[in-house]
This record gives structure tokens, C-alpha cells and sequence, in this order.
């Protein structure tokens, strides 16, 4: 029901030697990522080795330095083009983004809006779709992520876990073919976890092409289709979740699977 066929044979996400600096740091030194439509791929690395920018570039709230990223087809913001840099036109970007759904730690809720009226603010507002309609569809959305009955309540009145669920339901409520999720259960008490966890299976089981970085070692062995492993802005190993969670093959991956499992 969320997942929007794919237009082409191209996968869904394909980045080419992905650079990103902020000054004199280089984040990103070089992503290479292919990831097919309906495919779950789970992101692991350590603090620091980019995974958050790599999304972020993804959905364009960064700019690449080098290198290309294409979702479905389309290339995404800039890219160094013979050494020079292509700029897409602000529509075109804004077009892009809104197909592309992006959960966060933070659950950036509106305070001041309820649960309805936070799922239903992009479809409305943004997309201009009629109030009906886009109520039905945020109540199904709601119900999909098991909170069809704290529609009327405010955000302070819900869990972390709850607040999450939301978050995941108003980012679907766009109809995004790519999901990208960044530790969406790191903020949360560890009670709270599941619940979050569960849902993310569900959008899984539909088909819904998801990017997940996550230190929960335990989602990414039952719910990925694809492991990979980044440290120091580069994908260094990338596989089933049994060979890079069982048999790695780098020393880095080993490493920081000791310290987390
Ligand atoms: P991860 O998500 O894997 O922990 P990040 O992508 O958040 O890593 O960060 C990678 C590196 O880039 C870190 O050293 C971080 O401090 C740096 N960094 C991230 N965003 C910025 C920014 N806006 N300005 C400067 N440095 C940044
Ligand atoms: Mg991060």
C-alpha cells in the first residue's frame, strides 16, 4: 500500500564515488551504494563515518562535492560534472524530496498540532490534496502504525516510541518510494524500542525500499536484505546480513562488531 512501483529497471538508489566535505574534513571519501527497489539495506558504522551525511546528501540536505547519486533514475541535487558542478532548479529539488521520506532521532513532531493534523500537514499543505481524502489516508496511516486511537492527541502527550510512529506515518504519508531512517530508535528508552522496530518490519514486508542506519544488530539480521558496513566515509564491506554480522571479512567490521554485539 506505501510502496510506489519503480519507474525503471534502475535501482532505486545508486551513488557513484560520493564526496563530501565540511572544510578541510573529508565525511565522505568516495560512496559507492546501489540499493534495488524493495530492498531493505541496514547501514552500520561507527560514530563519525558519515552515515548521517550520506542520507542527508541523499534527500538533499546537503550538497555533494563529487560524485553522483541518483534515486530512481533521477539525479539528485549537484554533482561535479567534468569538474564543474550542476545545480538542479529549486522546483525539481523540491519535487524529489517529497518522494523521498526521511525519519530522524528526533521525532520533529509540530508541538502545537495533533497527531492527525501532523500526518496530514504535508499532503494538505504541500501536495494541496483535499482535507477528506488526506484525513481518511492519515487515519490509515495511523492505524498502520498501530495509533488510530491517539489521532486527537497532542506529541508531550504521547512515549518516544509512540512519538516515533508518528513521525514514520507522517513521512508516509507523502507516498515516498525511498525511506531513510537514522537511528530512528536512539532516542528512545529501550522498552520503547520494539514497538519501532516492528512497525519499520512491517513497511519492510510491504515492499517499501528502505535505508536504515541502526546499531540494532538484531533488526538488521531479520529484516535486511543487505548489511553494509561504512568507517571513514567508505562502504567497506557489504553483504547478506549472515556474512557481514557472522563472517566479515574486514578487520574494521569485526572490530565494531565486537563492541556491539
Ligand atoms: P555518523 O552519522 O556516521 O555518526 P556523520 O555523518 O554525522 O557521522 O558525521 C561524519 C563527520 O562529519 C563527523 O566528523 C562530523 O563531526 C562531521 N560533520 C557532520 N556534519 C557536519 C557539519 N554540518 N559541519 C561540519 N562537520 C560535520
Ligand atoms: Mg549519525
Amino acid at each position: 500500500m506505501t510502496a510506489v512501483p519503480t519507474t525503471g529497471a534502475s535501482p532505486m538508489v545508486r551513488a557513484r564515488n560520493v564526496r563530501k566535505r565540511f572544510g578541510h574534513l573529508e565525511v565522505l571519501k568516495g560512496i559507492d551504494l546501489d540499493v534495488a527497489a524493495g530492498e531493505v539495506v541496514v547501514v552500520l558504522g561507527p560514530s563519525g563515518s558519515g552515515k548521517s551525511t550520506f542520507l542527508r546528501c541523499v534527500n538533499h540536505l546537503e550538497t555533494i562535492d563529487g560524485g553522483s547519486i541518483h534515486v530512481d533514475g533521477e539525479l539528485i541535487g549537484f554533482r561535479a560534472n567534468g569538474g564543474r558542478v550542476r545545480h538542479l532548479r529549486k522546483r525539481e529539488i523540491t519535487r524529489q524530496r517529497r518522494e523521498i521520506g526521511m525519519v530522524f532521532q528526533q521525532f520533529n513532531l509540530f508541538p502545537h498540532l495533533t497527531v492527525l493534523q501532523n500526518v496530514m500537514e504535508a499532503p494538505t499543505g504541500v501536495r494541496r490534496e483535499p482535507r477528506g481524502p488526506a484525513r481518511e489516508r492519515a487515519l490509515e496511516l495511523l492505524a498502520k502504525v498501530g495509533l488510530e486511537d491517539k489521532a486527537e492527541s497532542y506529541p508531550r502527550q504521547l512515549s518516544g516510541g509512540q512519538q516515533q510512529r508518528v513521525a514514520i506515518a507522517r513521512a508516509l504519508a507523502m507516498r515516498p518510494k525511498l525511506m531513510l531512517f537514522d537511528e530512528p530508535t536512539s532516542a528512545l528508552d529501550p522498552e520503547l524500542v520494539g514497538e519501532v522496530l516492528a512497525t519499520m518490519k512491517g513497511l519492510a514486508e510491504e515492499g517499501l525500499t528502505m535505508v536504515v542506519v541502526t546499531h540494532e544488530i538484531g533488526f538488521a539480521r531479520e529484516v535486511a536484505d543487505r548489511v553494509v558496513f561504512m568507517d571513514g566515509g567508505v562502504v567497506v564491506e557489504s553483504g547478506s546480513p549472515a556474512s557481514v554480522l557472522d563472517d566479515p571479512s574486514n578487520p574494521r567490521t569485526r572490530a565494531f562488531l565486537s563492541r556491539v554485539l
